[in-house]
């Protein structure tokens, strides 16, 4: 046997085709007579391909995940050996590496099992799979990649293949136990039983699963009918109530959650309750979409009707659609409780992904605490005006019946909002607004009870924080209506004092249905879920209302009119165009939330010079004109300042030429990085960040540009 000891003299292998395995690879043994591992030795950008390959292995088909993480900077080691490390990722079998089954150490998630003496039917997913390889970008090479295989058999610690057609327990002579079925089918199967699929396309679907991992026969469906059935009435079975008393219940309940909690604190004299829950599910979503990208909370919700308010972390994901990746129940809103959670969230994320990044996190609330997010997450914090909006807007039609009144007031409470920026003195201006309203006095003495003592905090959270865009807050909101749709359905009322009940709501349904919107998505399945999902933004269903749907009023500027697409004698009227205060008589406005009408109107006029542009676009370009101002000295600071400026109206640039171009490969073509049509996702989760700062941002940046276009295109 020979073994080297060092990988200088290891040739770089690169398969021909578009995937490729360990077993078109030659394999080296590198290390000592006493320990040595399996290498070879990749270009790095083919490390995905060889992911892909692992996983369509036809004896033991499979995912892989990022069990663990590391990354180095550039130009940080002084000294190091030739297969240092950049960038390290352990990828492990996702039937490993804990054992659910029996001989595991860890039960079954108890979550959907019936309540009966029985053992549980041979656990579906956790297979105690020891297969897994590292993947090291290389510190001296970074356009290599070192590839360590260290178990390349998909077995078990006693060493019996575990999944897969060889697998003796899951078919042949001797299964006694329904064919395993991987996390995702059974994630699948069960999110369809959540949304009320009926169990004869549940059942099919599920078929189609498991046909990928064992073959087919009268056996195997009449089986997979059984386990489709039995999941079924488990989760109609399954309670919220692990005990009578909440408080025992919840214990319960984290008790057997384990991997879906990241912060954990009971009440107690001193302290009040915090549970912070994020299931692997999530997590992969928040290292995926959240990396370089915006983290959004929705915050205090349900503070009158819930035992403790829930905060949701959102992700954007591929459609810039409000992906939930955290959940926090708690009242506590004290720095020091903020600050624990937002650490423990970060802490399990960088233990995956250390390179991980957000962008900007985008807040809702002028109370929130800032300073915890600056220290922990350390990047800009952004500010979202739907809250205050909508609130406005729901109790102004709720309470003025007249509908040329609430349009008024709407939008004076907007000219106050847009006059931040203007000098205007905010005490003159209510006085007015109050005055000027002065009958409509169950809206004033709302106003005055809610609004007057804290607006000006909000007008100074405003002034001091960049805004977030109208997609961003409209993503936002369709997020927070979702919830409370499925919240607040009438069968619940008495529960909503329980948290029990709003964690089962959550991780189940809730959790379910934005899995399966996702995986529609990405596998271009479930076509009429994909549908309702790419349509659950008002910004998504404005952009199929053709431009010539609208009219606008060219004298005044007081109105705009939007012709219905389903009923060309409908015409909705938008007043005040060109505001986020718009005010639209379609039946959605009239319920506070921001309606495609609204949106669509604002793109329009967004073009036009007549038209006062958006609070975002004003937010920048006050820092824009801030950061003119500043003073300067001629030293490396300004050096860098220059060159991150530049760097940014580059972005900014990219963005209007796509948006304005009619040929997206015209502006690609022109790009200084060749474009790539890569794969939008991969087994191995994200697409990593492999290319130097400037040049992959940009790449990044282009692909997701060309997502949204051609979801544009798509509508069109
Ligand atoms: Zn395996
Ligand atoms: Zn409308």
């Amino acid at each position: 046997m020979d073994i080297i000891e060092s990988i200088d003299n290891l040739s770089v292998q690169d398969p021909p085709g578009e995937d490729f395995s360990a077993a078109d690879l030659d394999w080296v043994k590198l290390g000592s007579e006493d320990r040595y591992d399996d290498v070879a030795l990749i270009p790095y950008d083919r490390v995905d391909a060889f992911i892909i390959g692992e996983c369509s292995n036809v004896e033991c088909p499979t995912r892989f995940h990022i069990e663990r993480g590391r990354k180095r900077a550039k130009g940080s080691l002084k000294q190091y050996k030739n297969d240092e490390y950049l960038e390290y990722r352990l990828y492990w079998c996702s039937f490993g590496p804990e054992n659910y089954g029996e001989g595991g150490g860890i039960l079954p998630s108890r979550r959907y099992r019936l309540n009966t003496r029985n053992r549980a039917a041979r656990p579906q997913s956790m297979r105690g799979c020891t297969c897994h390889f590292v993947v090291k970008r290389l510190y001296a090479r970074p356009s290599l990649a070192l590839l360590i295989y260290n178990e390349r058999r998909h077995v078990n610690k006693a060493g019996f293949v575990c999944h897969g057609p060889l697998d003796r327990d899951a078919i042949g002579p001797g299964a006694k136990k329904i064919p395993y079925v991987c996390s995702e089918i059974q994630q699948q199967t069960m999110s369809m039983i959540y949304l009320g699929i009926p169990e004869e396309n549940v059942l099919e679907k599920h078929i189609e699963g498991i046909q990928r991992y064992c073959g087919s026969d009268a056996k195997v469906k009449s089986l997979a009918s059984q386990y489709v059935q039995k999941l079924g009435m488990i989760i109609k079975r399954s309670t919220h109530e692990l005990d009578l008393d909440d408080q025992a219940s919840i214990r319960l309940w984290v008790e057997r959650n384990k991997k879906s909690i990241f912060f954990y604190r009971d009440t107690s004299e001193t302290d009040p309750f915090i549970l912070g829950i994020q299931t692997e599910w999530q997590l992969q979503q928040m290292i995926r979409f959240g990396h370089r990208n915006i983290i959004a909370a929705d915050s205090t919700f349900g503070i009158k009707k819930l035992k403790y308010p829930l905060c949701t972390l959102l992700v954007f994901d591929s459609r810039q659609h409000a992906l939930p990746v955290a959940w926090i129940i708690t009242r506590s809103i004290a720095k020091p409780d903020v600050a624990k959670w937002m650490k423990a969230l970060l802490d399990r994320v960088h233990s995956v992904d250390p390179g991980w990044k957000a962008s900007g996190f985008l807040i809702d609330d002028a109370a929130a605490e800032i300073e915890p997010i600056r220290e922990v997450f350390s990047c800009p914090i952004l500010f979202s005006l739907w809250r205050v909006r909508r609130s406005w807007l729901r109790h102004i039609v709720k309470k003025c019946t007249n509908i040329e009144v609430q349009r008024e007031m709407f939008k004076r409470l907007g000219q106050i909002m847009y006059s931040i920026w203007g000098g205007v003195d905010l005490a003159v201006a209510l006085e007015e607004f109050s005055l000027d309203f002065v009958d409509q006095t169950s809206f004033m003495q709302y106003f005055k009870d809610s609004w007057v003592p804290k607006i000006e905090m909000w007008l100074t959270s405003m002034k001091t924080l960049p805004l977030a865009s109208q997609e961003a807050s409209g993503a936002i909101e369709a997020y927070h209506v979702k919830l409370k749709t499925k919240l607040y359905d009438d069968s619940h009322l008495g529960s909503l004092q329980r948290v029990d009940w709003l964690v089962h709501k959550l991780t189940t349904e809730l959790h379910s249905s934005y899995w399966l919107d996702r995986y529609a998505d990405e596998s271009d399945s479930f076509v009429n879920v994909k549908e309702e999902y790419i349509a659950s933004t008002s910004w998504h269903r404005a952009l199929q209302i053709p431009d010539n749907a609208i009219s606008l009023d060219d004298r005044d500027h007081l109105f705009a009119k939007v012709v219905s697409q389903k009923d060309s004698k409908v015409t909705r009227v938008v007043w005040n165009p060109g505001s986020e205060f718009a005010h639209c008589d379609c039946e959605w406005s009239l319920q506070g939330n921001l309606c495609k009408h609204i949106i669509k109107v604002n793109m329009v006029c967004e073009n036009l010079q007549c038209y006062q542009s958006s609070l975002s676009f004003q937010s920048l370009k006050n820092i824009l004109i801030d950061l003119w101002e500043k003073p300067m000295d001629d030293s490396v600071a300004l050096d860098i300042s220059t060159a991150w400026t530049h760097q940014m109206l580059d972005q900014v640039q990219k963005l209007v030429e796509l948006n304005s171009s009619d040929d997206i490969g015209l502006v690609v073509n022109n790009m200084p990085l060749k474009w790539v049509a890569k794969k939008v996702r991969t087994t191995s989760g994200r697409q990593s960040s492999t290319l130097a700062l400037s040049s992959s941002s940009k790449n990044d940046y282009a692909r997701k540009r060309n997502r949204k276009r051609k979801r544009l295109s798509r509508f069109r």
